[in-house]
């Protein structure tokens, strides 16, 4: 009983019933936009038979023998003209509501009803012909047409061929015809249901390759922005690193002087660095520098540019900004730095930093690479006046 074709036989059964429930509402938005562009080209045939029959019937002899059939045919295929008409409508209403029931079952209910009055025309014409063309067309057409889930087909074939042997034994009395039809029937919903399974597995392997082709898609996308990101980003403190800041300030001097205003620049460098390396470890440095990192971002504006430039040296660009502006504001940040409190392992590490400021006017437009050379200056004299100061 588990022989191992029959456990490959489960295993593989039971990957296709998952990867099924994986495409299922892909496969209702399909058929829902198959039934909203199908319908309407059905209803005009239908139509234009009904016009037909009635032609038929208007212009046949008062004792025509074939006059029930006509009649029938007629109500038949305008029964099914006003069906198409209100599945393309429904289809239409519901695009957007694909997870209701009717949403999920509009492709179903198109298909059955399709069916049942395709029967209902092959059962009347019998009275005429033995012939069951139709009932081959439309159930073959609608197994092509329309995604069912394979075990939906089942039943929805099935029943189809139930409704067509007792409906063909109501209208057809030539008992050979009447095997042969119901013959016929079992191979015709045999073979629309085979097509209908044939095409879900093939839509079931395409709706999963696609989907991950676009989770791919979206992986090397987002990769792609980290990357960019970290090109542009430093990574230890999430500031801008020398050569973005280098870039944006350069744009954002030229527009604050293109508008008349002053630009500050801030230089600061922690004091005494590396002797809470040395003292603390690595690690605590690193946290030092991401602390003195947040501090300053967040004591300037969010329109100003904070870069690091290298080990524990930031940078601060200050548009529309005057030097006594821009002294007041590297205080704050150093009078915020010493009295901020470094918890590392339990103890608390004191850290200060230098600060060179330097500006320009709108008039002196001083570039940027000038404006640093000036800061850098200050920086280094705030360190040989006993640091933890501003200049
Ligand atoms: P000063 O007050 O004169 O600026 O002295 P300082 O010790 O701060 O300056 P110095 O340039 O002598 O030392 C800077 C130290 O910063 C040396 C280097 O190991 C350390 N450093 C540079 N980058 C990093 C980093 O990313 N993480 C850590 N933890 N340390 C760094
Ligand atoms: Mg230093
Ligand atoms: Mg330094």
């Amino acid at each position: 009983m588990n022989s191992p074709h029959i456990l490959r036989m489960r295993h593989q059964w039971e990957q296709w019933r998952i990867e099924s429930a994986l495409v299922q509402d892909d496969a209702v938005a399909v058929d829902l936009d198959r039934v909203r562009n199908l319908a309407p080209l059905f209803a005009v045939l239908d139509g234009v038979l009904f016009l037909v029959f009635l032609y038929l019937l208007l212009g046949a002899p008062d004792h025509d023998p074939a006059h029930r059939w006509k009649l029938w045919s007629m109500w038949l295929h305008l029964g099914s003209c006003t069906c198409l008409i209100a599945m393309w409508a429904a289809a239409r209403a519901l695009q957007h509501r694909q997870r209701t029931w009717a949403g999920r079952n509009i492709g179903l209910l198109a298909v059955g009803t399709g069916i049942a009055l395709v029967i209902g025309e092959v059962a009347v014409e019998q009275w005429v012909t033995p012939n069951i063309t139709a009932f081959a067309l439309v159930c073959v057409a609608t197994s092509l047409a329309i995604y069912l889930h394979p075990r939906t087909a089942a039943w929805l074939y099935g029943s189809a061929y139930v409704a067509f042997y007792f409906a063909l034994g109501w209208t057809q009395t030539n008992p050979q015809h009447l095997m042969s039809n119901r013959l016929s029937g079992l191979a015709i919903c045999g073979i629309s249901w085979a097509l209908s399974v044939m095409l879900w597995r093939k839509f079931t392997i395409i709706t999963l390759q696609r989907k991950q082709l676009e989770k791919a898609n979206a992986e090397l996308q987002q990769k792609q922005r980290e990357l960019e990101r970290l090109t542009r980003q430093d990574g230890l403190t999430g500031l801008f690193n020398r050569n973005t800041f280098t870039e944006l300030s350069r744009s954002e001097l030229a527009r604050s002087q293109r508008q008349g205003s002053s630009t500050t620049i801030v230089l600061l460098d922690l004091d005494y660095f590396k002797r809470i390396n040395d003292t603390w470890g690595h690690p605590a440095g690193d946290a030092v520098l991401r602390h003195a990192a947040t501090l300053t971002s967040g004591t300037v504006r969010s329109t100003d540019l904070v870069g690091r430039l290298g080990g524990e040296e930031f940078i601060v660009l200050l548009p529309h900004t005057t030097i006594d502006a821009g002294r007041r504001i590297a205080e704050k940040i150093r009078q915020r730095l010493e009295t901020s409190v470094i918890q590392w392992e339990g103890n608390r590490i004191p850290v200060t930093a230098s600060f060179g400021v330097s500006s320009t006017t709108a008039a002196e437009k001083l570039d940027f690479d000038h404006l640093y050379t000036e800061a850098d200056k200050a920086l280094y004299l705030a360190k040989h006046q006993g640091r933890n100061r501003v200049v």
